[in-house]
């Protein structure tokens, strides 16, 4: 490797600076939603077409679109001339984006980029197109300025990662041996600021139910009934409210906290560092006071603990004025974000057993699970980290804190247990991108720290022993 190899692909990259952000116009020009497949098969196609062109022209080899069945399709390329002796990092990102509406929310149409204050508009900007093009950009600034890598590089772009990535495991599992890589690298999050780059250790699951109850066979008169039969909203709200205390806000089913593996002396300490405030909280919710589990700060609530939320409660009547009614059926909607080592599919049957204790006979209990998603922790120790770490540094100026995300990424798991443990997952995002929102954008700024971080991560990992 040439002594000047991140500099001489830095100036490739300001070279090209205007073509590489029409580039990204272009991509974001695809509607491609991934909730709307496959009335957006099209898009889909035409975007995975184009990405295996440009990622050809960019100097990777074996570009290609890979169908899937009733999904879209993948698109992989990979650059393996570092030869056996070099790591391979394989590279994850996703061209789905999540649905436009409210449309006349936006300032300008989602799909129509535009530039403005520094900033580039359109859905997908920031998640996932704008950042993992910035990884793109920096592979080809390397290639056509070097004309070649200090490492082995493996590409998988997907396009149904904002509906669950249902169809990649099982891709993952049968192409274990194509897919073999030393380590993964994610770029699908938001620093905290600009001065805040992040390197996240960890993710929570999440496990999705939903309740019904089912009381008198049609809606009663509340006054000729009340009192001798049951109200399954009553009890709905019971049932519910008997979920969690609502002093300490421990999850009170039984065997709920067995798994969570508690927070180390070292991630007490890394939490320290990261700049999140109770007021800051307060300010950016616009609640009147904050809220949440007993003997824990904020920032380890929002990231490192289990939740219980109730997202919907239906049945019964709501509209205008009153109508003394029993409801016949009542349906909620709820979830429990989970930690490291819980398992979502144990949850879902524990609170499912704790449930039907709770309730009386006088109703009918039905739980199904909707959806579920494991949580993910990384190894802060692992050597990718430690490049990365270094790189980050390099690339924005300032070290990257080290958070578990509160959010889920399903498949993270997935990539860790059947390619490798050792993922480095950071992201050239803000907080203010608007990602899943009207106006997303990302900065420009954030984008060209990436692009650089990427190269000087390659260097990085080039010199892993
Ligand atoms: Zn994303």
């Amino acid at each position: 490797m040439k002594e000047d190899f991140s500099a001489s692909a830095l100036a490739y990259f300001e070279r090209h600076q205007e073509e590489t952000l029409e580039k990204l116009s272009q991509l974001i020009r695809f509607p491609t939603i991934s909730a709307e497949y496959p009335e957006r098969q099209a898009a889909f196609s035409e975007c995975a077409i184009w990405l295996q062109g440009e990622m050809s022209q960019m100097g990777l080899e074996n570009a290609q679109v890979i169908p899937l069945d009733h999904a879209p399709p993948l698109v992989y390329a990979e650059w393996l001339e570092a030869g056996n002796s070099a790591p391979t990092l394989l590279i994850y990102g996703h061209y789905d984006v999540v649905p436009v509406d409210p449309l006349d929310q936006w300032s300008q149409p989602p799909f129509e980029p535009v530039v403005s204050g520094g900033r580039l508009y359109g859905r997908g900007a920031s998640d996932d197109k704008g950042q993992f093009w910035a990884i793109l950009c920096a592979i080809e600034a390397c290639l056509k300025s070097n004309g070649n890598l200090p490492l082995n590089l493996k590409i998988l772009i997907e396009g149904e990662e904002e509906v669950l990535s249902r169809h990649l495991a099982a891709f993952l599992e049968e192409n274990r041996e194509r897919l073999r890589c030393d380590g993964i690298l994610i770029a699908d999050m938001e620093a905290l600021h600009p001065q805040a780059p992040l390197i996240m250790y960890g993710t929570r699951g999440i496990c999705m139910l939903e309740v019904h109850l089912q009381g008198p066979n049609h809606q009663l008169h509340s006054g000729t009934f009340g009192g001798g039969v049951e109200n399954p909203l009553n009890v709905l709200v019971r049932l519910l409210a008997s979920i969690q205390d609502g002093e300490t806000r421990r999850i009170l089913v039984p065997g709920f906290y067995d798994a969570v593996q508690p927070l180390s002396e070292r991630e007490w300490a890394l939490l320290e560092e990261v700049p999140i405030t109770e007021e800051m909280g307060v300010a950016i919710s616009g609640a009147p006071a904050l809220a949440g589990e007993e003997g824990y700060p904020l920032k380890a609530r929002i990231s490192a603990r289990p939740t219980f939320e109730v997202h919907g409660i239906c049945g019964g009547y709501c509209g205008e004025g009153v109508k003394t009614v029993i409801p016949a059926d009542v349906t909620a909607k709820l979830s429990f974000r989970l930690v490291s080592n819980q398992n979502p599919t144990i949850i879902g049957q524990l609170v499912k057993q704790y449930l039907v204790k709770q309730t009386p006979p006088t109703v009918i209990l039905e739980v199904s699970i909707l959806d579920e998603a494991q949580p993910a922790i990384i190894d802060c120790d692992a050597p990718l980290i430690a490049a990365g770490k270094r790189a980050i540094q390099r690339g924005f100026g300032a070290l990257p804190k080290f958070v578990r995300g509160g959010g889920s990424i399903p498949i993270l798991r997935p990539l860790q247990e059947i390619l490798h443990p050792h993922v480095l997952l950071t992201g050239f995002g803000l907080p203010e991108d608007r990602t899943h929102s009207t106006d997303e954008s990302i900065a420009l700024s954030q984008f060209y720290n990436g692009v650089r971080s990427v190269m000087y991560l390659f260097e990085e990992v080039g010199k892993l022993p």
